[in-house]
C-alpha cells in the first residue's frame, strides 16, 4: 500500500492509503482507534454509538441524563419502524442545568423516573450517561438499583459518556445494556436441549426503511425462524428471549461482534456474519443461515427462494446497469460489512469504487477491502470532510455514497449522491433492496442538474440545449 502525501495532518498519514494490488497488506495502515484531535473527524460520540443500537427497541424509554443538547439525538434522525409499540420515538431527558452539574444529578434522575412511571408505565428504562455524568460522577447504578426496588420493573444504567472512547465504545455499551436485559430471564430459561435448531437471531440489523420485515418475508419461506432482530422492531421481552437461539447472525458487526461474543461465550450460541446488500451477499448469507439450520427441507427450499429471486432481479437490473456502467464512486459509510457489500453491488452494477472508507471499520474488514478494491483506491478510515472532499476530487468520482453528513457535502462538489444511512425511507436490502439501489444510483447519476451545474462552471447562461434523460421508472 502507498501513503498518501497529499493535505492530511501527519496524525492522520498511517489512516489513509492507496491500495496496492499483489504486495503484502499494509501493517502501518491504522483503524479503530480515537478520533485524532482537531481532525474534524465525522465520527458520532460514545452516547450516539449507544443510542443507535438501543434506540429500536420498540417498547422501552430511553431516559437521556444529561443536558438538553444531547437529546436531540432522536428517533427522527434513524427512521427505525416498529410494528407495535411507538414508546422509542419519544425522547426523555433529564435536563441537567448548572445547578445540577454542581450539586449533583441524581435526585433529578430519581425524579424523572417516577414521572415517567406515573405516565408510562414502562417495563423497561434505559437510561444513558452523556459527558457531564461522567465528570460530575452521577452514580447511575444505585439510582437504577433503587427504581428497580421501588417499582419491580428493569432500569438499565447505559456507560455511554461521549468523551470515554470513539462510536464503537458506545456499541459495546448498549451491547453490555442488552446482555443485561437477556440476563434477567436466565432463571426461566428452558434447557438448551429443548432450543429449535431452526431458531435465531439477527443482529445488526435495525428496520431502517421495514428492511428486517423485507428478509423476514424469506425466513418464512426458508422455514426458519427469527426469534428477533438485534434491535430492529424488537421488543424487551424479545430480546430477553434471545439466548434460546440456536445461532446469531450477524450484519452489521461493528455495532454488533461484542454482543455475538458474548452471547456464545455465555448461552454457547455460535454466529457467522451475513449480508443482505447486494445480490452476491444477500444469496451467500441465505445459503449460510440454510446451512446453519443442517435441515435438508430448509436448503431446498432456500435453493428455490434464490433461484426465482436473483433470476427475476438479474433481469430488472440489466436495464440499470446499461445506463450507469462506467462511473466511479466513493463510498464513505458507518461501518466495515457495509463497505464491503457496497463494492461488490457496484462491481456487479459496472461502476468501479475509487475511494472507500469507513468510521467504524475493524482491520479484518479493511483486509477484505484492500482486496476487493483495485489499485490506486483510496482507503480511508474515520475521515474528516477535508479529506472526503479532497479525494473525490483526486478521483474524480461520479458518486459519493454516505449519510446525513455527507450529503452536503457531495452536493456542493456537484457529485451525485445515495444516502444509505439512518434517514433513508426506502429499503436498500434484500432482492427488492437491490433493485431499489440501482435505481437510485441511475436516477441520482442521470439527473438533469449536473449538465446545469457543467453549463454554470462555463458561465454559459443558455441552457435551451441541456438534455434529461428520462428515468426508467421514478422511484417510490
Ligand atoms: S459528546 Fe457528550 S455532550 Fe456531546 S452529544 Fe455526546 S454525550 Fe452529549
Amino acid at each position: 500500500m502507498g501513503k498518501q502525501q497529499s493535505s492530511v495532518l501527519e496524525e492522520r498519514q498511517d489512516f489513509i492509503i492507496y491500495n496496492k494490488k499483489n504486495t503484502k497488506k499494509q501493517a502501518t495502515f491504522q483503524c479503530d482507534q480515537q478520533s485524532t484531535s482537531g481532525a474534524v473527524s465525522q465520527r458520532a460520540c460514545v452516547y450516539c454509538g449507544a443510542r443507535v443500537v438501543l434506540n429500536p427497541i420498540t417498547d422501552a424509554v430511553h431516559i437521556i441524563h444529561g443536558p438538553i443538547g444531547c437529546a436531540s439525538y432522536t428517533w427522527d434522525i434513524r427512521g427505525s419502524l416498529s410494528s407495535d409499540k411507538e414508546f422509542y420515538r419519544n425522547s426523555f431527558s433529564t435536563d441537567l442545568r448548572e445547578r445540577d452539574i454542581i450539586f449533583g444529578g441524581e435526585k433529578k434522575l430519581s425524579a424523572a423516573i417516577d414521572e415517567i412511571m406515573a405516565t408510562h408505565d414502562p417495563k423497561v428504562i434505559f437510561v444513558y450517561a452523556t459527558c457531564v455524568v461522567g465528570v460530575i460522577g452521577d452514580d447511575l447504578g444505585a439510582v437504577a438499583r433503587q427504581a428497580e426496588a421501588k417499582y419491580g420493573i428493569r432500569v438499565i444504567p447505559v456507560q455511554s459518556s461521549g468523551f470515554a472512547g470513539n462510536k464503537s465504545s458506545g456499541y459495546k455499551a448498549a451491547c453490555d445494556a442488552i446482555l443485561d436485559l437477556m440476563s434477567s430471564a436466565d432463571s426461566t430459561r428452558p434447557p438448551v436441549t429443548a432450543k429449535d435448531p431452526k431458531a435465531f437471531n439477527f443482529l445488526g440489523d435495525f428496520n431502517l426503511a421495514g428492511e428486517t420485515w423485507l428478509v423476514k418475508r424469506y425466513f418464512e419461506e426458508m422455514g426458519v425462524k427469527m426469534i428477533t432482530a438485534i434491535t430492529g422492531d424488537s421488543t424487551c421481552e424479545a430480546l430477553q428471549n434471545a439466548p434460546n437461539a440456536s445461532f446469531n447472525i450477524v450484519q452489521c458487526a461493528g455495532s454488533m461482534h461484542y454482543l455475538a461474543n458474548h452471547m456464545k461465550e455465555t448461552y454457547g450460541i455460535p454466529f457467522a456474519k451475513i449480508s443482505f446488500y447486494g445480490i452476491e451477499d444477500i444469496v451467500d448469507s441465505l445459503r449460510t443461515i440454510a446451512a446453519l439450520t443442517r435441515d435438508d427441507d430448509v436448503i431446498r427450499r432456500t435453493e428455490a427462494l434464490i433461484q426465482r429471486e436473483a433470476e427475476k432481479t438479474a433481469f430488472a437490473l440489466n436495464a440499470y446497469k446499461k445506463r450507469i456502467a462506467g462511473k466511479t464512486v466513493a463510498i464513505y459509510v458507518g461501518g466495515g460489512f457495509k463497505a464491503i457489500s457496497l463494492i461488490k453491488q457496484f462491481n456487479d452494477l459496472g461502476l468501479k469504487s475509487v475511494m472507500v472508507g469507513t468510521q467504524t471499520g475493524q482491520k479484518d474488514e479493511y483486509e477484505v477491502i484492500q482486496d476487493l478494491a483495485e489499485e490506486g483506491t483510496v482507503i480511508l478510515d474515520d475521515a474528516n470532510p477535508t479529506e472526503l472532499e479532497n479525494f473525490i476530487k483526486e478521483k474524480g468520482a461520479d458518486l459519493l455514497v454516505g449519510g446525513v453528513k455527507e450529503r452536503p457535502l457531495a452536493y456542493k462538489l456537484g457529485v451525485a449522491f445515495i444516502d444509505h444511512n439512518h434517514e433513508r425511507k426506502h429499503p436498500l436490502c434484500g432482492f427488492e433492496g437491490a433493485l431499489n439501489f440501482a435505481k437510485e444510483v441511475d436516477l441520482t447519476l442521470n439527473s438533469p442538474v449536473w449538465q446545469y451545474l457543467k453549463q454554470s462552471d462555463k458561465s454559459d447562461a443558455d441552457h435551451g440545449n441541456i438534455k434529461s434523460i428520462e428515468p426508467i421508472e421514478k422511484f417510490a
